[in-house]
C-alpha cells in the first residue's frame, strides 16, 4: 500500500506565529503524532506547534515508518486506537481500508505499515478539523536547546536557526540514526544482489527484532543458514488466538523486591491457568500498573531486575502473534535456522568472537552477514540530550536508560520537581516507567502531557488576553 501523503500547514522558512501559545515536538514519530494530536484535543484556543523531524512522513518513526508490507504489529488492533471516545477506531479504520479476505475482529494482529498510515491519517485529520492549530514541519535535526531568563525555550537546528517555544516535548525515541553494535543495523536494506553470495547469515539478539528481520530475510528470498545468537537463548512467547477475559486478583500489598514481583507473576499465571484461562492474560492486566509498580521499587531492585529478570520479562510482554510464532517453530524445526546460547566477545567486519554458553569454549564464528537485532534503545549521546543535560534542564534515570520522567513524561531537572514545560515521551522514558514503549501507553502519556500542559497554555492565553483588554 502506498503513503498517504500528510498536508500539513507548513512554512518552514518563517518560524514566528501570532499564536499565544507554542510548542516545539523534537521527532516526528509516533510519539510526535501522539503530541499533536493530544495536544489539539486539549488546547481550545490557538497554538503553534513547531515540528523538527528530518523524515517527510509524520506520525511513522522506526516502528512504522520502517515497516514492509508483510510486516505485523504485535498487539492486536483493538488496543490501539488514537481516539479515546472510540476504542474500536483503528478496527473500524481497518475495516474501511482492508484488503485481505478476511474483515478485521480487533482481535488480529494488523500490518504495521497500515498503523502508520491510521496513524498519519488521524494526524492530518486532527490538522484539518482545527483550523486555529498551526503546525510546521522543519525537516531538520535539532542540534541544541537552553531556556532563556523569561522561561522561553530555544532549540537550535543543524543549519544555525533557531525556534523559540513556550513549551517543548521531546518525542526523539530511538533517534535519528540507528546504530548497530555487530554488522549491520536492523531493518537496513539489503541489495538483492549481495544474496546470491550469501550462505550463513547470523542474527545477534533473539526478541521481535530478530523474528521481522528473520523473517524479512526469507521473504526476499534468503534460502541459506541463520544463526540466531542471545545470552540467554530466550525467544518471545506467543500471543493467544484470542484473549482471555480472565483479571488476576492482585494481592493487598504490591511487591517490594524484583524477586517478590517474580513470584507474584509465577502465582498469578499458575492460578489463571489452573483456571483454565491463560497466563498472557496475566501480563495484560499488569500493563497498565506496570509504571507505579516499578516506581515503587527502590533502586537497587529496579538494577536487580534489569540484571536478572529484564530478558525473561521481555520475552513473556513482548509477545509474536500467533501465526509468526508457528513459522518461527517451523524454522527451527526444519533446521535452516539454527538458536544458540553465547556472548559476543569481538565483532571485527563481521567476523564475531563468540563464547559458547552451552561448551564453555571461546571461537570465531565466520558469517557472510551479521545484523544486529539486539533491540532498540534510545540514543542518548547526541548532540541535543547532551545539551539538555549540561543545561541543568533534563537528567538521566537512575539506570543510564532514558531521562528521569514522571507517568506525564515531565522532565525530572535538578531538583526533584518535575517541568510544567518540558516533556520526554516514549522510549525516552523507559528507565523511569519501564512500560512506556508500546504505542497504546505512549498515546496514554501524550494524553497526560496534554492535560498538564494546557494549564500553562491556559494561563498564558488569558493573560494575553488581558493584556490585549489592558491596552485598549
Ligand atoms: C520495529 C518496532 C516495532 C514495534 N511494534 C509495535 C507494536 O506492534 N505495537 C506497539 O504497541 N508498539 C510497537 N513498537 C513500539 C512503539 O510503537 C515505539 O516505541 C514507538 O514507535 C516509539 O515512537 P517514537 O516516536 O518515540 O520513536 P521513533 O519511532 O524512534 O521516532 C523518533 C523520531 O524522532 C526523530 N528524531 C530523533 N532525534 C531527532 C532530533 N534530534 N531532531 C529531530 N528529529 C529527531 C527521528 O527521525 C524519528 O522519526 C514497535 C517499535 C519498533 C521499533
Amino acid at each position: 500500500m502506498t503513503k498517504a501523503p500528510l498536508l500539513l500547514r507548513q512554512s518552514p522558512s518563517a518560524c514566528t506565529s501570532n499564536a499565544p501559545f507554542s510548542v516545539t515536538i523534537i521527532g516526528g514519530g509516533f510519539s510526535g503524532a501522539a503530541a499533536i494530536i493530544a495536544l489539539g484535543r486539549r488546547c481550545p484556543g490557538p497554538l503553534s506547534m513547531e515540528v523538527i523531524e528530518p523524515r517527510q512522513m509524520l506520525g511513522q518513526g522506526l516502528a512504522y515508518g520502517e515497516a514492509t508490507s508483510g510486516e505485523r504489529l504485535n498487539s492486536r488492533a483493538k488496543d490501539l486506537s488514537l481516539v479515546p471516545e472510540n476504542p474500536r477506531d483503528f478496527v473500524d479504520w481497518l475495516t474501511d481500508h482492508h484488503s485481505d479476505d478476511t474483515a478485521p475482529t480487533g482481535f488480529d494482529f494488523a500490518r504495521r505499515a497500515d498503523y502508520g498510515r491510521y496513524v498519519t491519517e488521524r494526524l492530518s485529520e486532527c490538522l484539518a478539523k482545527r483550523p486555529e492549530l498551526q503546525l510546521r514541519h522543519h525537516r531538520d535535526e535539532a542540534e541544541k536547546i537552553h531556556r532563556d531568563a523569561s522561561g522561553r525555550f530555544t532549540v537550535g537546528v543543524e543549519n544555525g536557526r533557531s525556534i523559540t517555544a513556550d513549551a517543548v516535548v521531546l518525542a526523539t525515541g530511538y533517534g535519528c540514526r540507528q546504530a548497530s553494535r555487530y554488522g549491520l543495523p536492523a531493518f537496513r536494506e539489503i541489495p538483492p544482489e549481495r544474496f546470491s553470495r550469501m550462505h550463513r547469515v547470523t542474527l545477534v539478539g533473539t526478541g521481535l527484532t530478530m523474528v521481522d528481520t528473520l523473517f524479512r530475510l526469507r521473504n526476499q528470498g534468503f534460502e541459506g543458514q541463520v544463526t540466531l545468537i542471545s545470552r540467554h537463548g530466550q525467544l518471545p512467547r506467543p500471543h493467544t488466538e484470542t484473549p482471555s477475559r480472565h483479571c488476576p486478583q492482585w494481592p493487598q500489598a504490591w511487591p517490594e523486591s524484583a524477586g517478590d514481583m517474580l513470584r507474584l507473576v509465577r502465582t498469578l499465571s499458575q492460578r489463571a491457568e489452573a483456571e483454565g484461562a491463560d497466563w498472557q492474560s496475566v501480563f495484560q492486566a499488569l500493563r497498565p500498573l506496570t509504571s507505579r509498580l516499578w516506581r515503587e521499587l527502590d533502586i537497587g531492585e529496579r538494577r536487580r531486575f534489569q540484571r536478572h529478570l529484564a530478558t525473561r520479562y521481555g520475552c513473556y510482554r513482548y509477545r509474536l502473534p500467533p501465526a509468526h510464532a508457528r513459522r518461527l517453530q517451523a524454522e527451527l524445526d526444519s533446521g535452516r535456522t539454527r538458536l544458540a546460547r553465547g556472548r559476543i566477545l569481538a565483532s571485527d567486519s563481521g567476523q564475531l568472537t563468540v563464547h559458547w554458553h552451552d561448551t564453555n569454549r571461546t571461537s570465531h564464528w565466520p558469517s557472510d552477514l551479521v545484523i544486529d537485532c539486539s533491540g532498540h534503545r534510545p540514543a542518548l549521546d547526541t548532540p541535543l540530550l547532551r545539551s539538555l543535560v549540561a543545561a541543568g534542564l533534563a537528567r538521566h534515570d537512575a539506570l543510564g536508560q532514558g531521562l528521569s520522567v514522571s507517568e506525564s513524561g515531565a522532565l525530572f531537572q535538578g531538583n526533584d520537581l518535575p517541568s510544567r514545560r518540558l516533556y520526554a515521551l516514549g522510549p525516552l522514558g523507559h528507565g523511569s516507567l519501564l512500560e512506556i514503549t508500546g504505542a497504546a501507553e505512549i498515546f496514554q502519556q501524550a494524553q497526560a502531557m496534554a492535560d498538564e500542559l494546557s494549564v500553562a497554555y491556559a494561563a498564558t492565553t488569558m493573560t494575553t488576553e488581558t493584556r490585549a483588554l489592558d491596552a485598549r
